[in-house]
């Protein structure tokens, strides 16, 4: 009788847990909350009162794990985005609006359902419990895991969290999934290991939401994602199930605290969403208490490049790897690696670094693209290499440019949907869109002023805030006007000739 453990019951663990049923005679999830049997939240999912949606990619990755999952969410009052209209979605990167009046080509890459985490991670929860050989043993503190000799773990020791009674649990594979907390670090050290290398993205962000009801007919869209950079205020907007919507606003923490009620969080969104937007919340109803995030760095724990690591042990979702909770993608993440766990197990491997190997492969290039995302906007930026500001300025012209190309913000809307990789923004055929769509821009004489970008892939140029510009000198942003200038010329040449 084989048996495996999963210590924590979030999204990771549950995922895992699926996949682990497969291939184990007995999966029990350990969870040190009491699991409720209803959609509400709980203490040890404090991230569940702030904004929270699966990406495109994870939605697949849910509907392949748990078919017709997606239906029951459905059927529960989430909402499903699956047609391409993009008129039900407003986006913005930096200064530039995704083209919202045409339609997908393939909108079945791009379904996405929205319903709040409590929801989601009901359903999720449900369905792994009726898996025949998984069984939860809620209110149970993990301790540690056992081992018979260092080389090897065997089981976890356990407290119950009522009666204060110890018990062993043991199994032949322990998965650690209890979040950003994790315990395994600490754990490898006290048997003589290394601990893993970490690496870490800043903690640039803080920011509050609100749980709302907008009255119906207020609003045209369904959701609003604006990722504003330069110091500007982010701000997202999704409907939830049974006309509940959840508002989060964000600032750099540098700013200072992020607003604790209300109309503190409406005044930060007025300086970045949209006025008919806007206009919806001036009607919102507040149905719960502000929750405050303050720790928007992400940590990858590189388990992945250590020499030497116990067998019987793997470590998945946040526990191995927190992104930054502002481009929404965790639990699509948690989703990817459990894909990844399903063929380790299927290829039949022991070695733990095996399935970490194959984790890193889901995790790098999104690691890579938020690294870039994250990284604000420097004086240095103004003196970098004439490859790297073509670059920024190509990006920033391809962001222009798919406000009416629908084929670019396709493009943007899978990468950042985790449906393409990154490199997918690499492709030739769009490069050759984008210069088409900066010679006409040219040719209009339209007038943009460029921005260096915080993020790779977005410019500002002057629009919604009075404040565009703040923290940069006069000198850096003419030498941002020349560089793109300069650009503008070669660009042009290269096309005439
Ligand atoms: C503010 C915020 C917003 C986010 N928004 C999004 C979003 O929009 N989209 C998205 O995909 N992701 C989002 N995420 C990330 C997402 O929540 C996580 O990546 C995802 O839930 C996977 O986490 P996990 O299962 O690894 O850990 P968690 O969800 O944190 O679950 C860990 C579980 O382990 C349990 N546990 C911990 N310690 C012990 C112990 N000693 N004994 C027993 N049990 C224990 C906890 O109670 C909990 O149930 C957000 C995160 C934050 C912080």
């Amino acid at each position: 009788m084989t048996h495996a453990d999963v210590l924590g019951a979030g999204m990771a663990g549950l995922l895992a847990a699926r996949v682990l049923s497969e291939f184990y005679d007995e999966v029990t999830v350990v969870e040190r909350d009491r699991l409720p049997d209803s959609p509400v939240q709980r203490r040890g999912i404090p991230q569940g009162r702030h904004l929270h949606s699966f990406l495109s990619r994870g939605c697949q990755l849910l509907d392949q794990f748990f078919p017709e999952i997606l239906d029951e969410l459905v059927d529960s009052g989430a909402h499903v985005l699956d047609d391409g209209d993009l008129s039900r979605i407003y986006t913005r990167l930096g200064a530039y609006e995704m083209n919202r009046t045409e339609k997908f080509a393939d909108p079945a890459a791009l379904v996405i359902h929205l319903a709040s985490r409590p929801l989601i991670e009901f359903h999720v929860r449900r369905r792994v419990a009726e898996i025949g050989n998984v069984k939860f043993l809620d209110r149970h503190d993990i301790t540690e895991p056992t081992v018979i000799t260092r080389d090897r773990i065997t089981g976890v020791l356990l407290v119950n969290r009522d009666t204060g009674e110890r018990t062993t649990l043991d199994a032949d594979l322990v998965v650690d999934a209890m979040g950003r907390a994790a315990r395994t670090p600490g754990f490898l050290e006290s048997l003589g290991y290394d601990r893993p290398e970490e690496e870490r993205s800043a903690a640039n962000w803080a920011y509050s939401s609100q749980l709302l009801r907008i009255p119906d007919d207020a609003i045209a869209e369904k959701m609003a994602l604006i990722e504003s950079g330069n110091g500007l205020p982010r701000a997202g907007l999704l409907a939830y199930e049974h006309d509940t919507w959840i508002l989060t606003v964000g600032r750099q923490a540098a700013d200072g605290d992020p607003p604790m009620d209300l109309t503190g969080m409406l005044a930060l969104a007025e300086q970045c969403m949209p006025g008919s937007i806007l206009a919806a919340l001036q009607s919102a109803q507040p149905l719960d208490n502000i929750a405050i995030f303050r720790n928007t760095g992400g940590l990858w724990r590189r388990y992945d490049r250590m020499q030497n690591f116990p067998a019987g042990l793997l470590v998945i979702g946040d526990a191995l790897c927190s992104l930054n909770p502002i481009y929404g993608q965790g639990m699509t993440m948690a989703a990817l690696e459990a894909l990844a766990l399903q063929d380790y197990l299927r290829d039949g491997h022991d070695e733990s670094q095996r399935f970490f190997r194959a984790a890193a492969i889901h995790i790098g290039p999104t690691w890579a693209m938020n690294q870039a995302r994250d990284r604000v906007p420097s004086a240095e930026d103004g003196r970098r290499s004439l490859r790297n500001r073509l670059m920024t300025w190509t990006m920033s012209r391809a962001l222009k440019t798919a406000e009416n190309d629908i084929v670019l913000t396709e493009r943007f809307m899978r990468v950042s949907n985790l449906v393409d990789p990154p490199s997918a923004l690499q492709d030739r055929a769009l490069l050759a869109r984008v210069i088409v769509g900066a010679v006409r821009a040219l040719s209009t004489r339209a007038s943009v002023r460029e921005m260096p970008t915080n993020i790779g892939v977005s410019a500002y140029r002057r629009a919604p805030s009075p404040k565009w510009g703040r923290g940069f000198s006069s000198s850096t942003r003419r030498s941002w006007c020349t560089t793109v200038r300069l650009a503008r010329r070669r660009v042009v040449r290269a096309v005439a000739r």
